[in-house]
């Protein structure tokens, strides 16, 4: 039944357009089940109706016609109640509504299934047979699979077929379209689409027709004899390097480039069925890898991996036939742009030119990823996790982003533009006012001074330039200087970036945490493959295992403070007392190297102070005897949250679970406070909650007088920082503790901004 299964929604997924694909599925579950009818009806919430869309064994004419509201009628009831319905004698259920359009008097026995993807119901599968009998519990269960490997499939396509750049029939004004991500980096930004690193392959080729028959065998043909001289050339320049059995898999892919195999078939779909070249050669090679995938033999299986390999170099050779630019790899951005992606990485942001970066859009990852926090220190505003989006869709689009609520508007009706691009206007004007008033003292208006810092990674000098004055920094991740180079740099060069950041602000404390690589942090040139990197090898872990990373990056450390005495050393993902005895003992024999390399006038070489990041639930309940090892704690509220509430900080499916204002987050976050002063070790705050006009008011209330954020946000802070009273923001704290939900917490501090005139600061929930 698996396999059956399986095979079905492989074939149903090869066929490009969604009203074909469903045809075919219907037909194949009717003869696999044998049942009398199958039907699919796809939903559509504007008038809240169920259509018609496929059958075999309904009137077909009925296909289009037939709508069935959410409240009427077996095929709602599935709907509604969001739950298969399996009916012995469907014509006397009172739900049954006679449709004399689809001719189903005939049919007794009744199974329906909804197609749900991500809580919504995207239409309702159904099969009819003539007896009166119950299905059995194989088919209900082989319908409930179906239904939920289709749904992605549907959602997939429902959203592809309104960005796919084929001619549209239907007027412009019509093309807009709403998607949905997760906020990433708060902001409003307008933009086109524009994609820096292209991959053009077949699995993501958007299928398409032509009206130019000749021109598309023509371009087949001259690829295809492209591809042959630079498989010739390749099969030459390892000529000598390889074995001969090796060697053989370029005969194949010669066999396979030959006229009378591939090429017949794609030339007879360009012909027959009007597809462009590109999408000739997807649908023939997609249907022959799948055969080969689908062989017993282990070798002819992998030979499906050799097709989809070449043909990616002849649909390549295709695309550059026709558009130089567009194959190349890399381009060059030359207008005001949102940066699309897969996953957006700190390379990207590092490369892009920021006079044309208005925003982004990270298909992968969710509010917490690295990547998010990149956008948020540099102030883009960002939606991350926009799922079932290929960035070749939206490139080259007009787009809307709001990165306060996650949602993204692609070729925009000229009405919303303009609405858009005046938020865009005060939005602008705000920050202007803030950005007026950045260098007044940070105290509460009932005088209470707090310490701002900024979080920095990117370059310290540009990052401590943004905010304009002397300032201290309380976390400096050195991992993204590691992640921008090809190899690990050399203590010299470490020390010369540590140097520089630390004379950045001599006077100010400066936090260096050691490299906390891993998670979604991964080195190009020390890759770590785990089935769950977030429990894994990561952070203090690995560096412990690796003492001749830890001990060049703290000598670097240590050398780039001599005359200096303001270094801070960060040891993070702690879960440990072991794990902080073991680096110190490194930290103290690294200082010992580093004094007696250094003995001589002038160089005074001064011990730095060395602090624990509390980010692992586990060491919440190690305060104590922490706090007695190391001088000081920083919190990271963005693992904190992750851990805690047992979500990935990156996986955009649970991030709505991910939530920093979780009440057993707050609860926590003030239990670290009050454990902190009792044992009389200073705390601060570094994760990104700390940036957030609501987070701060939250910490500032628990008793946090030390906050850490991106550069980008301390104006912001600073502003609403001295329009708030400590005494106020303690008297909401017993309250929010003890909330059921975050949208209690959201709601009382919302409230308390809002009667601070801080309410333009906290759209959409911060
Ligand atoms: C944190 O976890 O809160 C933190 C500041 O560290 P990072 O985001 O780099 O994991
Ligand atoms: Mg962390």
């Amino acid at each position: 039944m698996l396999t059956t299964l399986k095979r079905i929604v492989q074939q149903v997924n090869r066929i490009p357009i969604l009203d074909e694909a469903i045809g075919h599925l219907v037909k194949r579950v009717k003869q696999t089940l044998c049942v009398d009818a199958c039907s699919l009806y796809l939903a559509d919430y504007h008038d809240q109706t169920l259509t018609l869309v496929a059958t075999e064994g309904l009137e077909k004419s009925a296909i289009g016609s037939v709508k069935v509201s959410f409240s009427e009628g077996l095929i709602g009831l599935v709907g509604q109640r969001e739950e298969p319905l399996n009916i012995e004698d469907a014509q006397n259920h009172p739900r049954f509504k006679q449709d004399n359009k689809v001719n189903e008097g005939k049919y007794n026995a009744f199974l329906g299934a909804p197609i749900i993807h991500q809580r919504k119901v995207l239409g309702v599968i159904t099969l009819q047979q003539r007896a009166k009998r119950r299905f059995s519990d194989d088919e209900e269960a082989f319908l409930v699979t179906l239904a939920t490997q289709i749904a992605l499939e549907i959602a997939n396509a429902e959203i592809r077929g309104a960005l796919s750049s084929q001619p549209q029939s239907v007027d412009q004004l019509t093309s807009q379209k709403n998607l949905h991500g997760v906020a990433g980096s708060p902001g409003l930004a307008a933009g086109r689409g524009f994609q820096p690193e292209q991959q053009i392959v077949l699995a993501r080729w958007q299928s398409r027709h032509t009206q130019n028959v000749e021109k598309s065998i023509t371009d087949y043909r001259a690829a295809v004899e492209i591809t042959r001289a630079e498989v010739a050339d390749l099969s030459a320049g390892l000529a000598d390097s390889i074995p001969e059995d090796v060697r053989s898999i370029f005969q194949l892919y010669n066999q396979l480039l030959d006229a009378n195999s591939l090429g017949r078939e794609v030339e007879t779909k360009i012909k027959q069925q009007q597809w462009d070249a590109g999408s000739a050669l997807k649908l023939v090679v997609e249907d022959y890898a799948a055969r080969f995938a689908s062989m017993e033999d282990p070798y002819m299986q992998e030979r499906a991996i050799d097709i989809i390999d070449l043909s990616n170099r002849i649909l390549r050779n295709i695309v550059r036939l026709n558009d130089n630019s567009q194959a190349s790899v890399t381009r060059v951005v030359s207008q005001l742009s949102i940066l699309l992606a897969e996953e957006v990485t700190a390379p990207m942001l590092a490369e892009f030119p920021r006079q044309y970066l208005a925003g982004i859009i990270s298909i992968r990852g969710s509010n917490n990823s690295h990547a998010a926090i990149l956008a948020r220190a540099m102030g883009v505003p960002a939606v991350m996790g926009l799922n079932n989006v290929s960035p070749e869709l939206l490139d080259g689009k007009d787009i809307l982003l709001d990165g306060y609520s996650g949602e993204v508007i692609i070729s925009p009706q000229q009405q919303i533009k303009s609405e858009f691009t005046l938020l865009i206007k005060e939005e602008l004007e705000l920050s202007q006012r803030i950005d007026l008033e950045a260098n007044k003292p940070c105290v509460t208006a009932d005088k209470y001074p707090l310490t701002l810092m900024i979080n920095a990674g990117l370059s310290a000098e540009i990052e401590i330039q943004q905010h304009g004055q002397d300032v201290g920094i309380g976390l400096y991740r050195t991992e993204i200087p590691f992640m921008l180079r090809e190899r690990f740099p050399s203590e010299y060069e470490q020390f010369e970036l540590y140097q520089q950041i630390l004379q950045s602000a001599p006077s100010q404390e400066i936090t260096l945490r050691t490299l906390d690589v891993g998670g979604d942090k991964p080195l190009p040139y020390f890759p770590i493959t785990e089935e769950n990197p977030f429990l894994g090898w990561r952070g203090i872990r690995l560096t412990l295992d690796h003492p001749e990373i830890f001990l060049v990056q703290i000598r670097a450390m240590l050398k780039a403070s001599v005359g200096q005495e303001n270094l801070h050393i960060l040891l993070p993902m702690i879960t440990s007392v072991d794990e902080v005895e073991d680096a110190l003992r490194l930290i103290n024999q690294a200082f010992h190297e580093v004094s007696e390399e250094l003995q001589g006038p002038g160089n005074l070489l001064v011990r730095p102070k060395i602090g624990v990041m509390l980010e692992v639930p586990a060491v919440i309940y190690q305060i104590p005897q922490l706090a007695k090892k190391v001088d000081f704690f920083s919190v990271g509220s963005n693992d904190l949250t992750q851990y805690l509430l047992a979500v990935d900080r990156n996986n955009t499916r649970v991030a709505n679970i991910y939530n920093s204002y979780h009440p057993a987050v707050l609860n926590a976050l003030s239990t670290i406070s009050h454990q902190c002063a009792q044992h009389q070790i200073p705390v601060s705050v570094c994760g990104e909650l700390a940036g957030e006009p609501g987070g701060a008011v939250l910490l500032m209330a628990m008793g946090y007088r030390k906050l850490s954020m991106n550069a980008h946000n301390l104006r912001k802070i600073n502003w609403v920082i001295r329009s708030v009273c400590i005494s106020e923001a303690e008297k909401l704290l017993p309250s929010i503790l003890a909330s059921e939900h975050p949208r209690e917490v959201f709601s009382i501090v919302n409230h308390y901004l809002e009667s601070k005139n801080l309410g333009g600061l906290t759209r959409a929930g911060w």
